[in-house]
Parts: C-alpha cells; sequence; structure tokens
C-alpha cells in the first residue's frame, strides 16, 4: 500500500472511535483479504490488450478522482501503471475499500445493474490506465466471453464482500420488531444492495446516530442513504428511487418485449431475450427472484447438487439478464395492460405506460391468506411467508409454527428446525404425502423437533404489536392455545392477474390460458383475427405470453418456470416476425 493510503487508512480508523460504522472498519482493504483474488484477479497482457482495443489508454496524475461515490454512467478503467484507491465515502466517514494495482481492474455489479457508483475512485499514484465507458464495458462482456467471465466473476465475489460486510452506502436503523424494518431489509437483501444495520434495541450509540440526522425514535426504521439523504419509514419504490435502482431507464421507448414479473420466469425470459439480440424490458414490483427469492434451499434445481438458496439463484439470475443487455426496473408494479391497439402498452403504478410489440406476462402467485381478523396486524412481527435466513435469526431457540403440506411448507420446516427448538407443522389434510415431494416427508420424520400435526388449522392469532399466542384447532375439534412467537404461513397460493382488467382469457381460478387450453369461446371473445392459432404459452392475445406460476395448467417449479420463460422468447421471435 502507498504510504498516503497507509496513513490515510490509519487515520481514518481512528476517527471512528465514537463513529457508529466502527464495526465496519477493516483492518485490511478487501485487496488484502484471504480471497483477494477471486475479487481482484491480475488480467494477462494479452487480455488488457483485447481490453484497450476497446476504450482508450491514457495517462492520470495522482489526486485525479476517476469516480466519483453517485455517479451515473460509471466508466470502467484497467490499471497499466501506478495505483486506484477506492474509497466508500459518506458523511459517515471514508473507509478504504481496496488498492488496485497494475493488471487489477475497477467495478462493482453496479455497473451491470446501471445503478450509481457507490464508492469513489481515485489516483493513489500516477500512471498509466486503460478507460472504457458503460457502453464500451457492457460490449466488451457481450462479445468476449474469456473476458466476460473474468470480470463477472470478479463483480459478483466483490458484490458478495461488499453485502456480507455491510460496506456500502445505505444505513438502516431499525427494530427486530417492526414489521417495516423486516421489509426494508428484504427488499435490499434481495436487491444486493450492501447496507449496514443498527438496531435500536440492541446497539449502543444509535441514539447518537439518530441525534445527528434529526431523527425520532417514532420515524423508525430510517434509512441513511450516502451519508446525507434521510428517509423516515420509506416505501420500497422510495428506496429504490434513492438508490437509482431505475435512473437510468428510458420509459418511452418501444421494446420488442415487456416481461412482467421478475421470478425465475421472468429472468428466464430476459436472459434469452436479451442474449438474443432482442430489446427486452422487466418490469418487477418488489425484487428480482419472486417467490423463489423467499426459499431458503432449492435442492431440485438442475445443477446444483447440494442446493442453492433462492436468493442466490435470483441475483446469479439477474446478473445475467443485465450483462446481455436487460433492463429491469425494481420496485414499480404493472397496474394495467392497455390491449385493444398494437404496440400493446403495460400501465405502471406511477402512471407511466411502457409501449411493448410484445409482452411476457410472468407475474406468478402469492401465498393465500388465512382468514384471521387480525393477520395483518402480525404481518412481519411473528407472522411470516417466507423462511429465509433473515427470518430464520428472529426465531433462533424459540418455538414456531408452520402451516401448509406442500413442498415450500415442507422446506421452511427442515430448515427452521435447524435453529429453533421446536417446529410444528400445521396441515390441513390427514397426512402429508399427498401434497409434498417423498424426499422431504422422510426428512422430516427424520427430525425429532418436527411434529406434524394433521388436520389441524390456526383459528387465532394474539398478541400486543408483536404475535404472543397461536390458538389452534385440531382433528377432535378441540381448540387449544399456545405460547408461540412466530408462525410461518405456507399455504397455497393465488395468481397475480389482478392488473391484466380482461385482456386475456384467466380459467375459473384465475390463471392465465394459453396455447391448447384456449377454447373457441376464449378467442372469440377476443376477436382472434390471425390466420393461425394460439402459439404454445400465446394467451388470447396474439403476442402476449404467459408463463411460470401465473399460467393456468403450469407445474409450479422452479425449473418449469425457467423452462417456460425461455421458451417464450422463440414464440417472441415468430411474432415479430409476423
Ligand atoms: C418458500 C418457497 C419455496 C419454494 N421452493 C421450491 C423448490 O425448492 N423447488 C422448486 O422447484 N420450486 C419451489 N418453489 C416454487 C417456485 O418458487 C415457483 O414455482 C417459482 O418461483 C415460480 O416462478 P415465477 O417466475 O413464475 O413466479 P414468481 O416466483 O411468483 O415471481 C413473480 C414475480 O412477479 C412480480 N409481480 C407480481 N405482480 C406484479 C405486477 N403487477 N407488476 C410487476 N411485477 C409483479 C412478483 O413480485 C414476483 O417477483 C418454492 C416457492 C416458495 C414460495
Amino acid at each position: 500500500m502507498a504510504k498516503s493510503s497507509v496513513s490515510r487508512f490509519r487515520s481514518d480508523m481512528l476517527s471512528k472511535a465514537r463513529d457508529v460504522l466502527t464495526e465496519t472498519v477493516r483492518s485490511t482493504p478487501l485487496t488484502s483479504a484471504p480471497d483477494a483474488a477471486l475479487m481482484f484477479p491480475t488480467l494477462t497482457s494479452a487480455q488488457i490488450a483485447r481490453i484497450a482495443s476497446h476504450g482508450v489508454t491514457r495517462p492520470v496524475t495522482r489526486g485525479e478522482v476517476l469516480i466519483e461515490g453517485g455517479q451515473t454512467d460509471v466508466p470502467f478503467f484497467v490499471v497499466k501503471a501506478g495505483e486506484i484507491e477506492v474509497i466508500r465515502p459518506s458523511g459517515l466517514g471514508n473507509l478504504l475499500i481496496a488498492v488496485l494495482r497494475p493488471a487489477q481492474f475497477t467495478g462493482d455489479i453496479s455497473m451491470i445493474l446501471g445503478r450509481p457508483a457507490q464508492m469513489r475512485l481515485s489516483v493513489s499514484e500516477s500512471g498509466q490506465l486503460v478507460e472504457l465507458t458503460r457502453d464500451q464495458m457492457h460490449d466488451l462482456i457481450q462479445t468476449d466471453a474469456e473476458i466476460s467471465d473474468v470480470l463477472m466473476r470478479a463483480l459478483i465475489h466483490r458484490r458478495i464482500a461488499l453485502v456480507t460486510q455491510g460496506i456500502g452506502d445505505a444505513l438502516l436503523i431499525g427494530s427486530g420488531r417492526s414489521a417495516a424494518t423486516l421489509r426494508i431489509k428484504e427488499f435490499l437483501t434481495r436487491n444486493a444492495h450492501p447496507f449496514k444495520y443498527l438496531d435500536l434495541d440492541r446497539d449502543a450509540d444509535v441514539q447518537d446516530l439518530l441525534d445527528r440526522f434529526h431523527v425520532d425514535r417514532a420515524d423508525v426504521p430510517v434509512l441513511i442513504c450516502r451519508g446525507a439523504a434521510v428517509l423516515k419509514r420509506p416505501s420500497n419504490q422510495e428506496i429504490a428511487e434513492r438508490l437509482g435502482f431505475n435512473e437510468r431507464i428510458d420509459r418511452n421507448h418501444l421494446r420488442d418485449v415487456v416481461i412482467v414479473g421478475a421470478g425465475p420466469a421472468g429472468l428466464a425470459a430476459a436472459v434469452y431475450a436479451a442474449s438474443e439480440g432482442l430489446d427486452a424490458l422487466v418490469i418487477e414490483a418488489s425484487s428480482p427472484g419472486g417467490q423463489a427469492g423467499s426459499s431458503s434451499r432449492i435442492e431440485n434445481y438442475l445443477g446444483f447438487p447440494t442446493g442453492i438458496s433462492g436468493q442466490e439463484l435470483a441475483g446469479r439470475a439477474y446478473a445475467q439478464a443485465q450483462k446481455f443487455g436487460a433492463t429491469v426496473m425494481i420496485a414499480k408494479g404493472a397496474v394495467q395492460l392497455t390491449c385493444e391497439e398494437r404496440p400493446y402498452g403495460v400501465r405502471l403504478d406511477d402512471g407511466a405506460t411502457i409501449p411493448a410489440r410484445t409482452v411476457i406476462i410472468a407475474t406468478g402467485a402469492r401465498y393465500r391468506k388465512p382468514s384471521l381478523a387480525n393477520l395483518e396486524q402480525f404481518e412481519g412481527a411473528g407472522v411470516y411467508y417466507s423462511a429465509t435466513f433473515m427470518e430464520a435469526q428472529l426465531c433462533t431457540g424459540d418455538e414456531i409454527v408452520v402451516v401448509g403440506g406442500a413442498n415450500s411448507a415442507g422446506q421452511a420446516a427442515v430448515f427452521l428446525a435447524r435453529t429453533v427448538r421446536r417446529v410444528h407443522l400445521l396441515v390441513r389434510s390427514s397426512n402429508l404425502s399427498a401434497s409434498m415431494s417423498r424426499y422431504l416427508v422422510r426428512r422430516i420424520e427424520e427430525i425429532p423437533t418436527i411434529q406434524i400435526r394433521t388436520r389441524t388449522e390456526i383459528v387465532a392469532l394474539d398478541g400486543d404489536g408483536h404475535l404472543e399466542r397461536v390458538r389452534w384447532r385440531d382433528g377432535t375439534g378441540g381448540v387449544t392455545s399456545h405460547g408461540i412467537r412466530h408462525v410461518f404461513l405456507m399455504t397455497g397460493a393465488e395468481a397475480n392477474t389482478g392488473w391484466l382488467s380482461g385482456c386475456v382469457a384467466l380459467d375459473e381460478k384465475g390463471f392465465v390460458k394459453t396455447g391448447q387450453d384456449l377454447t373457441e369461446q376464449d378467442l372469440a371473445a377476443v376477436q382472434w383475427s390471425l390466420g393461425r392459432s394460439p402459439y404454445l404459452l400465446e394467451t388470447s392475445r396474439p403476442g402476449v405470453f404467459a408463463v411460470g406460476d401465473v399460467r393456468c395448467g403450469n407445474i409450479k417449479r422452479v425449473a418449469s418456470a425457467v423452462g417456460e420463460g425461455s421458451i417464450a422468447i422463440s414464440f417472441v421471435h415468430r411474432v415479430l416476425a409476423e
């Protein structure tokens, strides 16, 4: 490390004695960490020459700022000679993240995602750099498979390190007992946005920090972005806006395909569309990953013999879609499909309408909610719809209830049984085998801390602020009350088709009918006028497709969602050629 860097790093550490981010101060920058080679590989001279042919090579002098934190249109640099320092700037204190030396390169996944830079990069030793604009860097990774592999691998490892160490431009102050805090944590995590979390009830110094930003305890959760902007109890939309998730997206441009929903089906469609040269936009109401993103471990998806968490699968697919040039709009819901004339339009919850030559409906399904009077009051405060590491942390050592007889409930029970004291698995039917895969039933039966309670359902939830007691009725009709503070509801799903406003034919349960499931009456109702029948996965509107869980007859699995998303693109090509 250059002398200036050492002294800056030390003084930075010292000045943080009372800084709330003290915990995140590292004794070494990431470039000196044991796994540095994964994050900061060195390029061969042949690779550097190939990269240089896409951009310019120029001299730089010490002190030059190459990228400012928050900057959009972030360029990409390879160090030929000299040294670059990567610093997380913020009102909360600067932190040296990395020192890049010859044959190493800059970049973070934000660059691929088209989001603002999180770090400041400056030249700490004069030298020579290769510089590519963001567009040139995109061209490079789309055309040079070898370099793309090296860059993408490094960027993903860097992001994982930032996320796991909470080094980023966002600080969340919340409470483990608040549903809004859990929502924000989930939103940031599922969007792979690194953030530092401080808990009002557990962390010292939080009050100092609240005072420093003139925030009242009642305003929590609070998100402090780039050490300056303070968002009090923000919605996901506000967070996406402030962190620049959708900053570079042109909403007026007519796309070849607009994909609504970024679950496995929508992301697969985006990867195939973009990799095959189509101009694709994905609209996601919440975060990429859909239901799969809320699964702790998917064990039956091809190619992952030891399983993969839904979040990791979604994160990789999201980066892959962006790598090929698909655009993903986050925290924007589609509220209407305008289908009377072509091009079609997808109207968003903020009033904008995105024009589309073809549309893929990939809005999946959401958990059915049991009709319990005060259910909403406990959502996120004792009642959960997903079972990931985050929820597991909230109930470690406690007794919990998992409701449901399908695979998602079984997985949740197995996953949570590792850290909780006891799992009561409540199933309405008289046994599990009708609705759950055999491997899961067997695994559940082998875990002594899981108690299967068949013909049992919850009848009431009680508590003040947080869930404290659960009452259930068993097969005998008797109702008992239990001091249980955590209930995981995994009770089947209904289609997210409310926004389609009668544009396409649905089945009696609200799922979208496609291909051969469409009857003559379905087609007559929308005046199908083409000389051909609807393609596989095509709805009753020409050029509007439905894939994944939202589609009637779909097998509700990650693999089938991914398969359908990718197959749909071949039919999109045919429609565009018509
Ligand atoms: C906890 C859990 C565990 C599971 N485990 C497994 C497993 O191990 N193996 C397996 O094969 N399957 C598993 N499944 C099932 C699997 O996750 C689903 O079949 C799969 O996610 C379906 O993908 P999809 O893209 O069709 O829909 P979804 O995953 O439901 O994604 C739909 C997306 O559309 C978005 N959306 C909805 N409405 C709108 C709108 N109006 N505008 C914009 N966006 C919208 C949603 O926010 C969501 O992100 C699990 C499901 C759950 C819930």
